[in-house]
């Protein structure tokens, strides 16, 4: 459960979407981890990177990266003159990521090109969102990862921290995004709560219609979920987001 940035967490929006993933038939098999209750694990992983040499203490705000936004190494070898410690960055010097994605294909990214050095601790002294998910995917045991294609940019900077932490390389499946006629995708920030309007037997067939599964009619929960498990093929899944049509 990412709760752990205080300024932007909506009360009680945790037990709500706890509540909501348990109305469709979606109850975790394991106590949820809550990342407010994981700091100590989040600044121990920054500490070796710090110790390691793999990471470094950066001055610079946002004002002073040129407008591509893409750092440019200015702290790697100490801060620059005049500046005093702020964030912690990941070194990315020459590092070319490649992985395979179930639905996505073969991505290659350079991350020196892409988005330079980034941040792992940030300057409130909150971990970063790259490092909290990495520590916590070993952590819990995570082999697949499952996600909206919206996280894709991310995945190259969770498999170099991953590389860097010494910890093994999770699976990634990218799906499309349910979006609406203005091409915003459905979610949290949305105050319409499609998944809420619906019986959740409808709810969770939209789905599998959205994702190009083909569910016979007439089906209840339980046995659309028994369906969908023994019948899912994620080959029928398209690239393209499009329009929900809950919407
Ligand atoms: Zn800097």
């Amino acid at each position: 459960m990412e709760d752990i940035d205080p300024p932007r967490e909506v009360p009680g929006s945790a037990t709500r979407i706890l509540h909501d993933l348990s109305r469709l038939g979606l109850n975790s098999d394991r106590p949820v981890l809550y990342q407010s209750t994981r700091t100590g694990a989040y600044e121990s992983a920054v500490g070796t990177l710090l110790s390691e040499g793999k990471a470094f203490w950066c001055g610079c705000s946002r004002n002073d990266l040129p407008p591509s936004g893409i750092y440019p190494g200015t702290c790697r070898n100490g801060l620059a003159p005049g500046k005093s410690r702020r964030t912690v960055r990941l070194n990315v010097k020459d590092s070319t990521i490649r992985f395979s994605d179930l639905i996505q294909g073969a991505i290659e990214e350079n991350l020196e090109h892409s988005v330079g050095d980034f941040i792992i601790r940030r300057a409130d002294g909150l971990p970063a969102y790259q490092l909290a998910v990495v520590v916590d995917d070993a952590f819990q045991g995570i082999t697949e990862v499952v996600r909206g294609s919206d996280l894709l940019e991310s995945t190259a900077r969770q498999i170099h921290l991953q590389h860097a932490l010494g910890l093994p390389t999770p699976a990634y499946v990218h799906h499309p995004l349910a979006i609406d006629s203005d091409g915003k995708k459905l979610g949290k920030r949305i105050a319409s709560d499609p998944v809420g309007r619906l019986p959740a037997a409808s709810s969770v067939r939209t789905a599998l219609q959205f994702l190009g599964q083909k569910p016979p009619r007439g089906m209840e929960l339980k046995e659309l979920w028994s369906w969908a498990i023994e019948h899912w093929q994620v080959e029928s899944i398209s690239l393209a987001d499009s329009e929900s049509a809950i919407m």
